[in-house]
């Protein structure tokens, strides 16, 4: 049923980068004989699933959005492929993201855009837009995303789903494409909560491959999940955050907000309000160490080792006029500022000035996240500060395409676990049809079950 929906609507929504139908099905009938010879099997078994294109996948083009990596074939699974493919569900196909997760809106893709469901004219957020557009087009029933400044929760918000980013080290990061590592994290992207549980408790725990994995069995999710569901928050002490509201937010998406606030307040929940002075300069940290990072981890990307080589046009082929020209044409135009912005902060004489300067930011917004969270259970915040902007609108202005992740951010610079659940549409500024709104709730480091 999943794979005749993707043909009947993705060629308006373009989620999917690759799709292979004699995989999923030779996977599913698998699954049907094992079940009807009466093996006991996990409970995700048969439940396809769409992969985000940034996840390494046996067999199976994954190419990070980039034209540099078109045509390798990865030789292994990423751990939580691994796991995927061992609890017996159909791998749909890989989705549509930004180039190497940079971007909010997909656009970056050197693929073409992603469109939004709700409206075919919007972006569908990034840079997971893909696996969002795939849940929100009923194209799969589960995806995996990864989040390393909101890549998962951003596109939950713009389209309506529900996305998690785990805390650090929660789900293995062996077989991701890295974009940051210190930032970097896989994560489920569902459409209800109890979904995001059951897929993280089977794509998480200890890997012995990832040397940041976190050596202790996860909460119990699931579980968790369900008595949440209950709907008792009494005794519960809800944080918003001051710093992640009002100016820049979008009438509407602060309005919905509100209206949360009051939904949990007559769950039993006391709200308050709750500082973060430090938030207001996570956007300009992440921006120097995520590009830092970045050029480190792009840097194998030479022509040689993987993918994409393009000979120079004239003179003579050597290893750096071959790496040269491979990066010229396979890289796309907000990859390279990237490389240049970070190669630039770690450069000697600067170094202390930027990426030393981001890092004891970073440190500062760590202890605004303890002293918080000493006062409060959960934080919570908007999302994203507007609903899905039009195809094209802030493609031209980095600047502000980066402000869409104001409030995302601070989690990945802290390693703290994120979830956006679905709350409410609301019209756009400009008028016309209503569109998705998102709510994220933030809990301390491995208390991912309190989401
Ligand atoms: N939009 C953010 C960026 O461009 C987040 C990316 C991500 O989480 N992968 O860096």
């Amino acid at each position: 049923a999943f794979l005749d929906r993707i043909v009947s609507v993705d060629g308006a929504i373009h989620a999917f980068l690759h799709v292979d139908a004699d995989a999923a099905l030779a996977t599913a009938r698998d699954v049907d004989a094992r079940r009807e010879a009466g093996e006991d099997l996990h409970p995700l078994a048969g439940v396809p699933i769409a992969v985000k294109d940034v996840v390494v996948t046996k067999g199976q083009p994954s190419t990070a959005g980039s034209k540099i990596l078109e045509g390798w074939i990865p030789p292994y699974d990423a751990t939580l492929v691994e796991k995927i493919r061992a609890a017996g569900m159909p791998i749909l196909g890989k989705t549509n993201m930004d180039e190497f997760a940079m971007g909010s809106s997909t656009e970056h893709s050197a693929y073409g855009n992603t469109h939004n469901p709700w409206d075919l004219e919007r972006i569908p957020g990034g840079s997971g837009g893909g696996s969002a557009a795939a849940l929100a087009s009923f194209e799969a029933p589960l995806a995996i995303g990864t989040d390393t400044g909101g890549s998962i929760r951003q596109p939950g918000a713009v389209t309506g789903t529900v996305g998690v980013k785990p805390t650090y080290g929660s789900v293995s990061r062996y077989g991701l494409i890295a974009l940051a590592s210190s930032l970097d994290q896989a994560g489920p992207v569902t459409r209800t909560v109890l979904d995001s549980a059951l897929l993280h408790e089977l794509i998480g725990g200890h890997d012995p491959r990832d040397s940041t994995s976190i050596d202790e069995p996860l909460p119990d999710l699931v579980e968790a999940a369900r008595q949440g569901a209950a709907g008792d928050l009494s005794g519960v002490r809800v944080g918003v955050v001051t710093e992640l509201q009002g100016e820049g937010y979008q009438e509407g998406v602060q309005a919905r907000f509100d209206e949360s606030l009051d939904i949990l307040r007559a769950a039993g929940a006391e709200v308050v309000e709750v500082s973060c002075p430090h938030f207001e300069y996570a956007l300009a940290a992440y921006y120097l160490i995520l590009p830092a990072e970045a050029s480190s981890n792009l840097a194998k990307f030479d022509g040689m080792r993987f993918g994409l080589r393009v000979e120079p046009e004239e003179g003579p082929v050597t290893a750096e006029r071959v790496m040269a020209a491979t990066r010229g044409a396979g890289f796309g135009d907000e990859v390279k500022r990237r490389i240049i912005l970070g190669t630039y902060a770690l450069s000697a004489g600067y170094y202390d000035a930027y990426y030393g300067s981001a890092q004891k930011v970073r440190t500062l917004i760590q202890q605004d996240f303890d002293a918080a969270f000493g006062q409060v259970d959960v934080l919570v915040s908007p999302t994203a500060p507007t609903t899905a902007f039009r195809l094209g609108e802030k493609l031209d202005d980095p600047l502000a395409m980066y402000l869409n992740d104001v409030a995302t951010i601070p989690a990945n610079l802290a390693g703290i676990p994120g979830i956006s659940v679905p709350n409410g549409l609301t019209a756009p500024p400009e008028g016309g049809a209503e569109l998705p709104t998102g709510f994220q709730i933030l809990a301390p480091a491995k208390a991912d079950d309190r989401l």
